[in-house]
């Protein structure tokens, strides 16, 4: 069976509609599974529930390495009220792009991932450690049908596996025109505050210069948002842990305000960071 080029996986991953909530990963998910099988793999499909499964298959190595993990998520956010100049999930390529709700976040990884098992696989090649690809559900709205389930119900199936390339790594952001490839050891918290932003989109977690949350974010560090309607420490430790995960960012660099009362979130950023020039000084 010849295997489809990863762009081909993209545009068909993107016209499943997984907007989550709800969600509906399964077709998505059965999709993955049909190209596994195909190549003669033997996915394996787990689902707290039967609509949001979530797919794992491993690919044997020699076994004197420990196991690499390749993960992601097969849902996405919502479309609704945004003004698309493409219909978001036709999996379009125009202008040698290809569009689509997920086409960053994260389909085109998991486009990425699954043919890089696939070709490994077809390879014959059996690399020093197991590699294991996972496609969870229900990432975007908190995970409990997908990586958490997993997790707590099925940490026996990650066996042996050290290591694991997610979402983010495997790319540069660029601080001060310098790469930066980041390594993730922990996760950002979520501290909910409902909020009506209007000006251009872009990705909630990855921000881009005037075009997105990051600099709200900034602004939610500023009293009287998170100083007096969040006094309790949890919370506000949380609007600081949203800052400082997104710290590459060059909007909070450029925008970090003093604190009055001592708290700075970003100090330990800008320590590390104090060698560089905030980029807007190079606009
Ligand atoms: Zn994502």
């Amino acid at each position: 069976m010849s295997i489809p080029k990863p762009s081909e996986i993209l545009q068909r991953l993107i016209r499943f509609n997984t907007t989550n909530p709800p969600g509906h990963e399964r077709a998505c998910i059965e999709y993955l599974e049909r190209l596994l099988v195909q190549a003669d793999l033997t996915p394996r499909i787990v689902a707290q529930d039967p609509e949001r499964p979530n797919l794992l298959v491993r690919v044997p190595g020699e076994g004197v390495e420990p196991g690499l993990m390749l993960f992601g998520h097969v849902d996405v956010v919502t479309t609704a009220g945004q003004a698309w100049s493409v219909p978001p999930f036709d999996g379009l390529i125009r202008d040698g792009m290809l569009w689509g709700r997920g086409a960053l976040d994260m389909k085109a990884g998991i486009a990425m991932m699954i043919s890089a098992v696939l070709a490994l696989h077809a390879s014959g090649h059996r690399p020093a450690g197991d590699v294991l690809f996972l496609a969870v559900s229900d990432e975007e709205a908190g995970g409990a049908m997908g990586a958490r389930y997993m997790v707590e119900s099925h940490a026996e199936l990650f066996a042996g596996a050290k290591y694991a390339l997610g979402e983010f790594g495997g790319f540069p952001l660029f601080v001060d025109g310098r790469p930066l490839y980041m390594i993730q050891l922990g996760e950002k918290q979520p501290c909910w505050i409902e909020a009506t932003i209007r000006g251009p989109g872009g990705h909630g977690a990855r921000p881009m210069r005037d075009g997105n949350p990051g600099e709200i974010l900034v602004r939610l560090e500023r009293p009287p948002i998170a100083h007096s309607h969040y006094p309790d420490h949890g919370a506000h430790g949380d609007v600081h842990g949203q800052c400082i995960g997104m710290a590459e960012t060059h909007a909070l660099q450029a925008a970090a305000p003093p604190e009055p009362d001592g708290c700075d979130p970003l100090s330990t950023w800008r320590d590390r960071t104090a060698s560089r020039t905030p980029l807007s000084e190079h606009d």
